[in-house]
């Protein structure tokens, strides 16, 4: 690009005008030599010298000119008179200078731009007359040499403007912009270097025609285009700016952004010329389709996989709230997103009310230790009964003090009824629906542990054993057999109170624990189940079968190493009670 201006100060013209100055004054004076002088103090530079070679050294002008003042000319007619001079080098030695007179060079402001000085080998006076001629040279060179200021002051700021200019120019280039210039009334536009390359095409390969321009302009978007120009022609809009395609010199289509404003109109509002710039926006286009698409996938995402994403937010001030939830929400807790975003009143209603502190707490431990939250919980939706859930989310802390779970909830309904039917499955005896023995064993544990932790609490142990049990099946068959085994499992559990425990502990051989209960109270219930058992034969057929049953009883003690020391002595009293004949109660 041409830069704006060009102007060059003639620094070598002047030293000419100014050589001629200093010749002209010293023929005139006819002195031995003519110094000019340019700034002042320590800076003073001999800019030309008539007459000595003293070159261009600062040290070899004579005199320090502090004592200058604007329009004054300082005379010394002969130095050796004059103390102030008399021992300088200049007059000591050569060029043996006698004479002295000088005249500062005054700018228009007042400010001395250096001196004239006219030297002599001899003692000498100047006129009035001569020292007017003086001043006049000197204003003659101080004229030259503001101008020369002013010119150089100017080229520097042309230099300031041509780096900016061309910083300007890199960067409308490197912004992917080219600029353009419509003339409205003639149809011909004219496009920048930039604007040609922006499509790929070399200074001559682009017509100035508006006609071939709409050319390259995608057909899909030319009616836009030329509607909105013809909007912003028409006044309607203040400027123009429009996105489209346009069509790059390989057959490619290039995404633009168009903007533009007339700058010219005639006096009936009509334009005339109109300016704009045409940016290349193919990569913000694609990276802004390819961040819907990401955003796309995650909403396609959360909201596809069964249970419900959800982002949660606690303030510092202790309010909290659903930030973002997934649509599974609906199936979760029978809300709308937007319905649980704007309170969580409504979930509060929703989780079951057993569950409700655990809900609570649970969340308030994950942020007091910052640990992931996990809890399984029970909700009621209106109309669908109970249900599980189960949250997984993970905590984390943000710089303003408030914390934020990511997360999600899933419906764990029927996983909760799998594993309740695998519990019922691993602790029960299929035959009797009693506590099948491993499960016996365990709720034995737990009610010697509680003998053991609790004082003056007692328990009692009670083993069934059926009298001649395998006559019954000899003589009846083993499905009788199992009828009788249920019968009188059945009689057992009517007669148990909830603490109470019963199970099966193999075959025919049946035992209880009975919660807060002494050896009598345990005798009294043995011969309960006796009395039931004796009044309610099995019946099978028309026959009537009868049962009877042994038992041991044993008291649960504190001093049990564990429940196999319980049962043993159970055992033994068992064991008593069918050497005694059977249909028996023994105690330990
Ligand atoms: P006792 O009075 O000494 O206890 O005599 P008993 O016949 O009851 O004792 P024994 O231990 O000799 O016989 C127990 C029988 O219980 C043997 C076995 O066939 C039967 N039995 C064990 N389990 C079952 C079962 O699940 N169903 C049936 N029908 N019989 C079973
Ligand atoms: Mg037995
Ligand atoms: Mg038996």
């Amino acid at each position: 690009m041409q830069p704006l201006y060009s102007l060059k100060a003639s620094e070598s013209a002047n030293d000419e005008r100014f050589d001629g100055l200093t010749h002209l004054a010293r023929s005139h004076f006819g002195v031995m030599a003519v110094l000019l002088t340019t700034g002042a103090g320590e800076s003073q530079q001999v800019r030309t010298c008539d007459g000595l070679a003293l070159g261009n050294a600062s040290g070899l002008y004579p005199f320090d000119l502090a004592w200058r003042r604007a329009d004054t000319v300082f005379v010394v007619p002969d130095t050796h008179c004059d103390e102030r001079f008399r021992d300088h080098h200049l007059v000591v030695a050569s060029p043996h200078v006698r004479f002295l007179a000088a005249c500062p060079l005054p700018a228009p402001d007042g400010a001395i731009l250096g001196t004239i000085c006219l030297l002599h080998d001899q003692p000498r006076e100047l006129d009035p007359t001569q020292q007017q001629v003086l001043r006049d040279l000197a204003r003659i060179a101080a004229s030259l040499l503001a101008r020369e200021q002013a010119d150089a002051h100017l080229e520097r700021e042309l230099d300031t403007l041509r780096v900016s200019e061309r910083r300007m120019a890199l960067a409308i280039a490197g912004s992917g912009t080219g600029i353009w210039d419509r003339n409205a009334a003639t149809g011909e536009i004219h496009y920048s270097n930039g604007w040609k390359a922006l499509l790929g095409y070399a200074e001559h390969e682009v017509g100035n025609r508006i006609e071939e321009s709409y050319t390259r302009v995608h057909p899909a978007d030319l009616e836009y285009v030329k509607a909105t120009i013809q909007a912003h022609f028409e006044q309607r809009t203040e400027s123009y700016e429009v996105e489209h395609r346009l069509r790059c010199k390989d057959g490619s289509y290039k995404w633009v952004c168009s903007r533009g404003k007339v700058v010219e109109r005639d006096a009936t509002g009509k334009p005339l010329r109109m300016i704009g710039t045409t940016t290349d926006i193919t990569a913000m286009r694609l990276m802004a389709e390819q961040v819907q698409q990401t955003a796309a996938l995650m909403t396609d995402l959360t909201n596809e996989i069964p249970g419900m994403a959800f982002q949660y937010r606690r303030l510092p001030d202790g309010r909290s709230y659903f930030s973002y939830v997934s649509a599974g929400v609906r199936d979760i807790y029978g809300l709308s997103p937007e319905q649980l975003a704007a309170s969580e009143e409504a979930l509060l209603g929703i989780i079951h009310p057993d569950d409700l502190g655990r809900y609570q707490a649970s969340f308030d431990d994950s942020a007091r230790t910052l640990t992931p939250w996990r809890l399984e919980y029970r909700v009621r939706l209106p109309g669908r009964g109970d249900s599980w859930r189960q949250g997984d989310a993970r905590p984390r802390q943000l710089e303003d003090g408030s914390l934020v779970w990511h997360g999600f909830i899933t419906d764990v309904t029927e996983r909760k009824q799998i594993e309740a039917e695998l519990q019922v499955f691993a602790t029960t005896d299929s035959l009797t629906l009693l506590s099948n023995r491993r499960h016996f064993m365990q709720q034995l544990d737990a009610e010697l542990a509680r003998v053991q932790r609790t004082a003056g609490y007692c328990a009692t142990i009670l083993m069934f054993d059926l009298d001649h049990f395998k006559a019954i099946n000899d003589r009846w068959g083993h499905s009788v057999g199992d009828q009788a085994l249920r019968h009188f499992a059945a009689i057992l559990s009517s007669q148990l109170r909830k603490t109470d425990a019963a199970g099966r502990m193999g075959g025919e051989e049946f035992a209880v624990v009975l919660s807060d209960a002494s050896i009598d109270q345990a005798v009294t219930f043995a011969r309960r189940i006796q009395s039931e058992l004796a009044n309610a034969p099995v019946l099978h057929a028309d026959a009537r079968i009868s049962l009877a049953v042994s038992v041991g009883i044993a008291a649960i003690n504190a001093s049990d190493v564990n429940t196999e020391t319980t049962l043993s002595r159970s055992d033994m009293a068992l064991y008593r009670a069918k050497r005694g004949g059977r249909n028996r109660i023994e105690c330990h």
